[in-house]
């Protein structure tokens, strides 16, 4: 709650205090979880052995995450959160002077930490293992990289070919006055139609947008306005909106359990991302709202659905992974990956990570960074220790596909019923086959039980290959 109103309404001067706040109550959830009592009582809870599936998930939980927190020496567990607090900030400085030699030290000093810390909770084959595990219960680096290289092996001649044809597109045209409060209302009724129950949820307004909860009947999404682009906003409310429906279908006798919510981070992603893009930017759902846009926002009243259309799904190789198109954007999480693995590996040097980034922009999208701030400062994972988190989100976009394809095989007409604005069955779909066993199963027993199948790339560069070949026409 603390975080949610630091990043919704608290005054700005109210950091500090907020910040002493949080770490007070950091410090005393993690002294409870590490004290010898927790331990024994896990033991002995282990001893007595799971009755039911439930028991049996709970064990794992509780036992992976009191493993965690105690391998982990207290002091360099105080030491990585407060290099990061003030990497943080130093970081923030540093982009906005694009001041790269400000903040070597400081992801060196992390990425050495992040050794430490990656030694202390162990791992059997790959360093980087112990590190994707905190974001991705069970994944590992040898799972990852044939994923990888596929995606990598199909999108990189895709998005050659689109390049080619790149004036089959204009995106130029989504830029028109965006009216504030019509931007309101038309994200509130596709939520409403969607499914988002206000009753148990909240739609606010923050810099950076994100979705958040309190249990699965009071869950907060954010997002923000943009005056020349109404679509941007739409789309990162159906994205959060997706992390939602996760929180707000998780069973109801999981609440105030450790069992409650999503099981990881790609598999949150992979619901975010299917309503942004498999809904939110297809053909179908636009025949039905495009009428309803054009009315709020009278600037597309000229314009056909299929420039619509293909606008909002231009693909165009870029710097800034977070205004990456759906083809390009696994690009920037690879780069990320690979180069995350070579610093934690020691094959890489941080004094030469400029040119390692530029070097593979430069491979893999044809752009050369003209500043660091377009370039390895400007995301803020590493400076908060978040080494291992970008690969969750190719995984989230890898899942939507799989478990879309899965829906669609239940239940046929979901395509047809997204373009009569009839999402219940697909959520429907969802909740019961994801949503409601929150963290029952792991993330690879979620997939197989959902989808039939371990978690696979094929439906995924199938469907980017099949929906942009047909938008930009490409034999
Ligand atoms: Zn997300």
């Amino acid at each position: 709650m603390l975080s949610w109103d630091q990043r919704t309404y608290m005054p700005p001067l109210g950091a500090e205090a907020r910040a002493r706040q949080l770490s007070t109550l950091a410090k005393l959830a993690h002294e409870k979880l590490i004290a010898p009592q927790t331990g024994e009582l896990i033991a002995a809870a282990e001893a007595a052995g799971g009755r039911n599936v439930h028991e049996q998930a709970l064990l794992r939980v509780t036992r992976r995450a009191f493993d965690k927190a105690t391998r982990v020496p207290l002091a360099l567990v105080v030491e990585i959160a407060q290099t990061c607090a003030r990497a943080e900030s130093v970081w923030e400085t540093a982009k906005h002077q694009n001041d790269w030699a400000g903040f070597a030290p400081w992801l060196e000093k992390i990425v050495h930490l992040k050794q430490q810390y990656a030694r202390a909770i162990g791992f059997k084959q790959r360093i980087y293992d112990a590190l994707l595990d905190d974001f991705e219960e069970g994944m590992t680096a040898d799972d990852l990289d044939p994923l990888f290289a596929a995606l990598k092996d199909a999108t990189v001649p895709l998005v050659q070919a689109i390049v080619e044809h790149a004036d089959r597109v204009d995106a130029s045209l989504l830029h028109q006055p965006a009216d504030e409060a019509a931007q309101q209302r038309f994200a509130r009724r596709v939520l409403g139609d969607c499914g988002f129950d206000w009753q148990r949820g909240r739609l606010d307004l923050a810099a950076h947008p994100f979705c958040t909860n309190f249990g699965r009947d009071d869950v907060r999404i954010t997002t923000r306005f943009e005056h020349d682009n109404a679509s941007m906003s739409l789309f990162s409310c159906l994205h959060e909106m997706g992390h939602a429906f996760y929180e707000m279908h998780s069973g109801p006798e999981l609440e105030a359990t450790p069992l409650a919510g999503g099981v990881s981070l790609g598999i949150h992603e992979s619901q975010s991302r299917l309503w942004e893009n498999l809904v939110g930017r297809s053909h179908g759902f636009w025949q039905h709202y495009y009428p309803l846009w054009q009315q709020e926002f009278p600037a597309f009243s000229g314009l056909p659905l299929d420039g619509f259309y293909g606008a909002i799904n231009r693909v165009s190789p870029s710097l800034i992974r977070t205004q990456a198109d759906e083809v390009t954007y696994n690009l920037h999480i690879i780069l990320r990956y690979e180069m995350e693995q070579e610093l934690l590996e020691g094959r890489l040097a941080v004094a030469d990570a400029p040119a390692a980034w530029n070097t593979k922009m430069q491979h893999y999208l044809g752009l050369t960074p003209p500043t660091h701030r377009e370039g390895i400062l400007q995301d803020v994972h590493w400076s908060g220790g978040g080494l291992g988190y970008f690969p969750t989100y190719t995984l989230g976009n890898i899942l939507s596909v799989q478990f879309f394809e899965a829906a669609k095989a239940a239940h046929p007409a979901i395509p047809a019923e997204v373009g009569q604005a009839n999402f219940a069955p697909l959520r429907g779909w969802l909740a019961e086959n994801i949503h409601r066993h929150g963290k029952t199963f792991t993330p690879r027993e979620l997939t197989q039980r959902a989808t039939g199948s371990a978690l696979t790339i094929a439906p995924y560069v199938c469907y980017l290959k099949g929906k942009f070949s047909e938008i930009y026409r490409l034999s």
